[in-house]
């Protein structure tokens, strides 16, 4: 650890370098307003480009302040004149990088990018990314009749039917970056060159921040965030519209935060008649996940116990410490597969490790259900008192109890299995970086054959 940032950044020695990056973050702010204006937001990105760019132009030109800048950083100008150092090393194997460089010279010296507003339609009916997909340029799009075209007959299709999405998203996509939104892009590439200056400042003795706040006084991680600000993070949602399938309705969902603030009154009846103390569990020391999930679930069984009922709650943790719980509110099945993928979001703003949703469930054999039937609709299924964690490293972690409802309430003995499918969580193993375990497609791909032979 260095010293700190200077509070007056006019005299840090990177002063031009910082400068920059702050002009490039609200140049991609401009951009974002300007989405629905082809000329403003064409501007505003070029710009972006530009601007992030010269970020590193200017870094070389204040090699003199940073010691042992070729080794770090590198004078590499072209195949005769220099050589790559780490950093430049490392951003010339990046595409994208790469492709920023080569979009800022042909911004600089042929004119205008060849960007393409699309909207994309997609199907969503599962916590996977697997359905239908179509993009269609905006001045052409009509509607997304032919993507409802393409719900398969059968077991599947009344799935998709009854639980499915569809979310219509406005994008802007560079015919080179087709597999990129561009804000996104830009974002992305900000959230590297963001953690270049940072060591740059590191190289000079200087440390600043790791750790930003907003003014709700939630903060957060900038490594776990890729560098980028939490207003980079999930901007695409303002332009998304989700619609049910069942009935064509805007669907609206809401995310009710705990993290208000509690009075001394609201702990102390949370606390009455628990046989558990939350304190002790919240704040236990826990060698590994398994054994946090086991001590959690012994305090969810008493506030169950007490209750009668368990609202559905989601913690985050890092290195085995909550870090942030929330009140998840959904009415059916579509709001669950969306608010799913939004939360995922809150792990990579937060930088969670391991996120456990605890709450009532139907459960129900495999066996005693038919193709695509949820256990909530099955005649035998009985309830339980569920937990799940996931974790950015081990497998997924499932905790029951079933629970009783004749004459006294009251809960069977818990349950522990390790290595399930957590279907629920695809998208918190992609904000980690994780690949979705071949088991869990396979068990997915089974249901999906045995629909088509239904
Ligand atoms: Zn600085
Ligand atoms: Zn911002």
């Amino acid at each position: 650890m260095g010293e700190q940032h200077p509070a007056q950044s006019s005299t840090c020695p990177l002063d031009a370098v910082d400068r920059r990056l702050a002009d490039t973050h609200n140049l991609w702010h401009q951009a974002e307003a300007a989405y629905f204006d082809p000329d403003g937001f064409r501007l505003a990105v070029q710009n972006a480009i530009q601007t992030l760019r010269s970020v590193t132009f200017i870094l070389q030109r204040h090699k003199g302040a940073i010691p042992n800048f070729d080794q770090w950083y590198g004078d590499y100008v072209n195949e005769k004149h220099g050589k790559r150092g780490e950093w430049q090393v490392r951003l010339h194997a990046d595409p994208l990088m790469r492709w920023m460089v080569e979009a800022r010279n042909r911004i600089e010296k042929q004119g205008d990018l060849e960007a393409h507003s699309f909207v994309r339609a997609e199907i969503i009916a599962s916590y996977l990314d697997e359905g239908p997909r179509i993009e269609i340029p905006a001045t052409l799009f009509q509607s997304p009749r032919n993507l409802l075209r393409t719900i398969p007959a059968g077991a599947v299709g009344q799935h998709v039917r009854r639980n499915g999405v569809l979310r219509l998203q406005r994008r802007w996509v560079e015919n080179t970056l087709p597999d990129y939104e561009l804000l996104d892009a830009i974002a992305i590439a900000f959230g590297k060159l963001t953690e270049l200056v940072h060591d740059a400042h590191s190289q000079i003795g200087l440390s600043p921040p790791r750790m930003i706040h907003d003014d709700a006084g939630e903060s957060y991680d900038l490594p776990a965030m890729g560098w980028r600000f939490p207003c980079m993070i999930a901007h695409d949602l303002p332009r998304t519209a989700d619609f049910a399938l069942a009935d064509g309705s805007r669907i609206e969902y809401e995310e009710k935060r705990v993290s208000k603030k509690a009075t001394p009154a609201d702990v102390t009846n949370f606390l009455r008649d628990l046989d558990t103390d939350p304190r002790k569990v919240m704040w236990g020391k826990y060698d590994n996940y398994r054994e946090l999930a086991a001590g959690y679930f012994q305090m969810f069984r008493s506030v169950f116990l007490r209750d009668h009922y368990h609202i559905s709650m989601l913690f985050l943790f890092r290195n085995m410490k909550p870090i942030k719980q929330m009140q998840i509110i959904v009415e059916n099945t579509p709001q669950k597969y969306l608010i799913m993928r939004q939360l995922a979001n809150e792990v990579t703003k937060t930088g969670a490790d391991a996120a456990m949703l605890v709450g009532e469930a139907w459960m129900e054999f495999q066996k005693n259900l038919r193709l695509y039937e949820r256990p909530a609709d099955s005649p035998s299924r009985r309830e339980a008192l569920r937990a799940d964690l996931v974790s950015k490293h081990g497998d997924p972690i499932e905790c029951i109890a079933m629970i009783n409802r004749d004459g006294d309430v009251s809960l069977e003995g818990t349950l522990i299995n390790t290595g399930g499918a957590a279907f629920e969580f695809a998208h918190f193993y992609r904000a980690w970086g994780r690949p979705i375990p071949h088991s869990w497609i396979e068990t997915s791909i089974a249901v999906m054959a045995r629909a088509k032979t239904d």
